[in-house]
């Protein structure tokens, strides 16, 4: 089945995409269906999806077995409030949250998106230290780069330049930014990359409630890959300083750097923990912040000691349970060993294109590879031209990247590289 013209043209004429402008509008494409990796196009075309939909659905589309938790589900019920009331999805998706994550990470707030959970991460941390009597430690650090979500509280944290939130800098919160990191693994560390913001902690810690970064892979504010070592300073800076660590793994939880959390890598904890995307496989929109006991417990101690957050849709019985049946699939699947031959068929594919002139700088890691571009790329002539390649890449900016589910066989996969290389070679 095909949109009609009249379709397309409301589509165009009323409804915002993401980042999108409603005069000018780049060009959208109608999906009819989706199924494993591919995207069937209501053009007709079936195209390889390199996006996972934005790092969420790491199983492929239409899993029976998602689909069955879902239907399962919407039998008993597909959401009641959570004020007061409480059900076995959220109980068991909580449980599971604590016990996959570090000891420490002990208590779980479930959002309704990730920009929410971001939100929630950065009350809990001004809450603590409300409770400690410091309410002067009420800005965050963070470097830049980053990206962390479209709400006010979010965007005040995410790249203030680069981002797509700089005509808001007047209105938003000023907090305190620090060069991104540089080292791109603990092969190449030189102390140096952390010095600034060694510095920076120094001097003003008594002003600081915690430090929020993405760990291991900065994703929409660059697509940068870090050190682990640098995230092995930061938590030695934090303990040193009296300052929380929010780490925000909406887009690196759940295995797509290598390791279930990217934080592993580096063998720290942080105190508080941010989930979204790939948590219901891409499925439907949920979140979660996790944190301490020491964090929750100190935050009950002030005021009344309720944490000032309660979403409608929180804690959603159908989201939950398709959550429980997405970490039940990816726990029981050869998960690192399927995203360690993605990432080797990455470096293998895609290295090569650093000779291209076009090519500023490749990076890969985990299921995630970059192709940094010299120039912006064209959005209204590259996006067709990759669905003409039988491809679904959405590039930004210059960077063309993907960031496949961890089940694309390994032809469908170069099937993506080989699009990124005709591009690449096209923009010479
Ligand atoms: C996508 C993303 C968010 C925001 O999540 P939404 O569900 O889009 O609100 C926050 N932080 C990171 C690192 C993300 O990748």
């Amino acid at each position: 089945m095909s949109l009609t013209d009249s379709q397309l043209a409301f589509d165009r004429e009323h409804i915002w995409h993401p980042y999108t402008n409603l005069k000018n509008p780049t060009p959208v494409f109608g999906v009819e269906s989706a199924e494993g990796v591919y995207l069937n196009l209501t053009n007709g075309q079936k195209v390889v999806d390199g996006m996972a939909s934005w790092w969420s659905a790491i199983h492929g589309y239409n899993h029976p077995f998602l689909n069955q938790a879902i239907e399962k589900q919407t039998k008993k019920m597909s959401h009641v409030m959570f004020g007061g009331l409480t059900h076995e999805p959220a109980i068991k998706l909580s449980q599971t949250l604590v016990n996959i994550t570090a000891a420490k990470l002990d208590c779980v707030f479930l959002a309704d998106s990730g920009s929410v959970a971001v939100e929630v991460a950065l009350k809990m941390a001004l809450q603590f230290w409300y409770s400690q009597a410091r309410p002067e430690k009420n800005k965050f650090l963070t470097v830049r780069n980053g990206y962390h979500g479209d709400t006010f509280g979010a965007m005040s944290v995410c790249d203030p330049e680069n981002g797509m939130h700089a005509m808001f800098a007047g209105v938003l919160p000023s907090h305190i930014f620090v060069d991104a990191p540089g080292c791109k693994d603990d092969d190449s560390w030189n102390d140096e990359d952390i010095a600034q913001l060694k510095s920076t902690v120094a001097a003003r810690h008594t002003e600081i409630a915690a430090i929020i970064l993405e760990p291991i892979v900065q994703g929409a504010g660059g697509m940068r890959v870090y050190a682990p070592e640098y995230l092995r300073q930061v938590r030695q800076i934090c303990d040193e300083y009296g300052v929380l660590l929010i780490l925000d793994e909406i887009a690196t939880g759940f295995g797509r750097t290598g390791s279930l959390f990217a934080y592993e890598q580096a063998q720290i904890v942080p105190d508080i923990l941010c989930l979204g995307k790939a948590i219901t496989g891409g499925y439907m929109s949920l979140a979660a912040t996790l944190t301490t006991q020491n964090v929750a417990q100190t935050i009950s101690r002030f005021g009344g000691g309720n944490l000032m957050h309660g979403p409608t849709f929180m804690g959603n019985p159908l989201a939950c349970a398709i959550a429980n049946a997405s970490i039940e699939l990816l726990l029981a699947s050869p998960w690192q060993k399927n995203v360690l031959a993605i990432e080797t068929q990455l470096e293998a594919e895609l290295r090569p294109l650093e000779s291209l002139p076009s090519v500023h700088e490749v990076r890969v890691k985990g299921a995630v590879g970059v192709v940094e571009m010299v120039q912006t790329l064209d959005m209204h002539t590259i996006q067709p031209r990759l669905v003409e390649l039988g491809v679904w890449i959405r590039p930004f900016g210059k960077l063309l990247y993907i960031m496949p589910a961890y089940c694309m066989p390994s032809d469908e996969l170069s099937k993506l590289t080989r699009a990124m290389l005709t591009i690449a070679e096209e923009s010479i």
